[in-house]
């Protein structure tokens, strides 16, 4: 016996009938529940989201401190945002590396500087 939904192979007495379709119990779970409905993917969406929520909140202070630096001039020098932050540019050149990998921030020339800003 196989999920109308997923294709997940249903082990016998353990099928579920809903709208006429033959489906898991995962899936029955998730049709009764729509507020979490993603399905067949209700997993992965699920894993995708607390990621996305992750990187949001794994911030440091210093890197919280400089999106909002950013946000707040439009994109700034390394000198100038270590005014800001009252950091020599060493502090905090590796949070601007882990904001640049998790692309939350970019380096770009203007008029020859090189400028620090929002991705
Ligand atoms: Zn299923």
């Amino acid at each position: 016996m196989k999920c109308d939904r997923c294709e997940a192979v249903i082990p016998e007495n353990d099928e579920r009938e809903f709208n006429g379709q033959t489906i898991c119990e995962d899936c029955y779970m998730t049709v009764l529940s729509p507020a979490k409905a993603c399905d067949p993917w209700a997993a992965y969406c699920a894993k995708s989201f607390s990621e996305k929520t992750d990187s949001g909140t794994n911030l440091t202070e210093v890197q919280a401190r400089i999106l909002q630096i950013l946000e707040q001039t439009g994109g700034v020098d390394q000198q100038e945002l270590a005014k800001r932050l009252a950091l020599p540019v060493e502090d905090f050149e590796r949070d601007l590396a882990a904001l640049r990998h998790m692309e939350k921030l970019r380096a770009e020339m203007r008029d020859g500087r090189k400028v620090i800003c929002l991705w």
